[in-house]
């Protein structure tokens, strides 16, 4: 499960700061969205949100999110196109991955044991030193059937 390192008040204030970086106003319909992530402790979908801010057009909750994503608050989880979630950036809840159902689309937070992200950390610098290439984060889904699907 995720682990909220950061308190609604810090995350508000952080939303609020990238957003004028990005000259963006953090408006009740941004508030909204990130409260909603917030409180959902999971990635969601558009329909969650919908079903959760029925006064907010699902047009407008689209362009907030892509907009959050934009200013680095908000990430995008593949599922397949028809299932897509989004989530808080990582930066804001802790390092995670997903473990993805391909029958119904949700999708649950998991935290793999610290050994293995400081193994997956140097063989990821590793490869990247031979590429030339500069790792800032990865990401690891892992595809299956969830326990009501399978
Ligand atoms: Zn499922
Ligand atoms: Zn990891």
């Amino acid at each position: 499960m995720t682990t909220m390192t950061s308190t609604s008040g810090d995350t508000h204030s952080v939303a609020e700061r990238r957003l004028r970086q990005a000259d963006q106003r953090y408006t009740p319909g941004r508030r909204a969205i990130i409260s909603l992530l917030l409180s959902a402790g999971h990635p969601v979908s558009i329909e969650d949100i919908a079903s959760q801010l029925p006064d907010l057009p699902r047009s407008s909750a689209y362009r907030h999110l892509t907009d959050l994503e934009s200013a680095g608050l908000v990430r995008r989880v593949a599922a397949g196109d028809e299932f897509t979630r989004f989530e808080l950036a990582e930066d804001l809840t802790g390092h995670h991955h997903h473990l993805v159902c391909l029958n119904c689309g949700k999708v649950t937070d998991v935290i793999l044991p610290s050994g293995f992200e400081q193994q997956a950390a140097r063989a990821i610098a590793r490869l990247a030193d031979e590429a030339g290439f500069q790792a800032h984060s990865h990401r690891l889904d892992v595809l299956g059937l969830c326990a009501a699907c399978r």
